[in-house]
């Protein structure tokens, strides 16, 4: 089975539409800024993918694009202005960053009432005490993934590749909330494949294209590939996909799998905080 993102995300952003649309007899549309620093290549698809899809569901986006030498000083003032901004519900700054910027600093600048990525130490605190609050996208999108497909994760043994704090240590926890049994590996991690060899969910988000083969999966394992590789032009997950397919039970293909629905993720988490900043207040 091939878990398909894309679509998927389509369908939840019709649903999304639909409620702006209602919304917007009443208050305003739900707003989301990105801010974003330089040129890369892939950021600048990145931006335009998260763009297109905010606007093709009603929600007001609005692009701060700022040359590659700007200051610290001029991009904290920026995300001040933004969070004290009552028309503005959410706000990304896009990663990475040029070296000079305090990307720790700037990110925790934005106010955690407008944090669309999930990021913020005071959402993903919540998150860890299992308090309601904005999940970090790309681990929510996955778990709404997996129950699009039915996919119950209660029992099962989920083994993550990667610890980063914006998907393999957050996925950890909100599996493990789901009553998931979880290893986490990484780069210290002595043989790998024994542990990728034991899930039944396999979750890899490295950066490292075609890590996983099928020697180092079971059969019928659900297969969450976050990794996006970029080599000649083509994008490659971290799982050869050909070489595990008939192995697994489930898997998402690299494009059209995890990336859609963190875009997803984003655009709810957006509209969470627009139904907290504008729907709450006038009630
Ligand atoms: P990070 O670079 O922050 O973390 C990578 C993790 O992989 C680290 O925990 C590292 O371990 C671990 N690692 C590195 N090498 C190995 C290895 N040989 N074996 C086992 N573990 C290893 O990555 P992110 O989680 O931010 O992103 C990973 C990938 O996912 C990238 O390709 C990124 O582009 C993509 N991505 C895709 C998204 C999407 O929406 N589809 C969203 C976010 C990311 P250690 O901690 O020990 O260094």
């Amino acid at each position: 089975m091939i878990l398909d993102g894309k679509n998927t995300a389509k369908l939840r952003n019709d649903i999304l539409k639909n409620k702006i649309a209602e919304d917007t007899k009443q208050y305003r549309a739900p707003h989301l800024a990105i801010i974003l620093v330089g040129s890369h290549p892939a950021s600048l698809s990145y931006i335009k993918g998260k763009l297109r899809a905010a606007e093709s569901i009603g929600m007001k986006a609005t692009l701060h694009h700022y040359q590659e030498d700007v200051s610290s000083e001029e991009m904290y003032q920026k995300i001040k202005a933004l969070n004290h901004d009552q028309d503005v519900d959410g706000m990304i700054l896009q990663l990475p960053l040029p070296k000079h910027l305090d990307e720790e600093m700037l990110t925790s600048t934005i106010d955690a009432s407008k944090d669309a990525d999930g990021f913020h130490v005071l959402n993903q605190g919540r998150m860890y005490q299992g308090k309601p609050n904005i999940k970090p996208a790309t681990p929510y999108g996955m778990m709404l993934l997996l129950e699009a497909y039915n996919i119950d994760v209660k029992g099962k043994h989920a083994v993550i590749v990667g610890r980063s704090n914006i998907v393999g240590f957050p996925i950890a926890r909100l599996l493990m909330d789901m009553g998931a049994t979880i290893t986490v590996c990484h780069s210290k991690t002595k043989d790998l494949a024994y542990h990728t060899k034991q899930a039944d969910i396999l979750v890899v988000s490295v950066g490292r294209k075609h890590l996983i083969d099928a020697s180092m999966v079971k059969e019928g394992v659900v297969i969450l590939d976050v990794g996006i590789n970029k080599v000649d032009q083509k994008l490659y997950g971290d799982v050869n996909y050909d070489d595990v397919y008939e192995k697994a039970k489930a898997i998402t293909p690299v494009p059209g799998g995890v990336g859609p629905m963190t875009i997803h993720a984003l655009l709810l988490n957006t509209y969470h905080l627009y139904e907290n900043h504008v729907k709450i207040i006038h009630k």
